[in-house]
């Protein structure tokens, strides 16, 4: 059986809610997860959260180069506060993109697909890419990381 999917877009709700956290790793979550991958591959997408598929979990999915990193419970540190300034797009802005500021570094853990220790300390794009899911599943969006917001 082949699931749909639909990209949820700003201002839907679930995009403003926080996600619920998952208690055991089992086999619908990494069916989630083989949904999450084919809609950012469908869409040239770099990242996506469940919730813009609808689905109110802590579940993100990152590709990087060659690498798909699938984090459940993803946690972020931050141990250097440099920032970073640059411009992002998102699944749920179509067209839109904005300048934010992100931490330069930051360390991710939580669990893999299959329930293992995930953990690991990224720079650069990965890293903005990282914090922006994580903000997905926050509750927060790109829009909150605006650069001359506040300002
Ligand atoms: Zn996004």
């Amino acid at each position: 059986m082949t699931m749909n999917y639909t990209i949820v877009h700003y201002p839907n709700q679930i995009l403003l809610t926080p996600c619920n956290y998952v208690p055991v790793v089992n086999e619908t979550i990494r069916s989630i997860f083989t949904l999450m991958e084919r809609a950012m591959k469908d869409n040239n997408g770099i990242g996506l959260a469940a919730n813009q598929l609808g689905i109110p979990l802590n579940m993100i999915i990152v590709k990087y180069g060659n690498n798909i990193y699938k984090v459940v419970n993803p946690e972020l540190s931050v141990w250097d506060l440099s920032i970073t300034k640059q411009t992002e797009g998102c699944l749920s802005f179509p067209d839109k993109e904005v300048t934010t500021y992100r931490y330069k570094e930051v360390q991710v853990k939580g669990l893999n697909e299959f329930g293992n220790p995930f953990d690991i300390t990224v720079k650069g794009e990965l890293s903005v890419i990282f914090q922006h899911e994580w903000d997905h599943i926050k509750g927060r969006t790109m829009l909150d990381r605006k650069y001359d917001k506040n300002i």
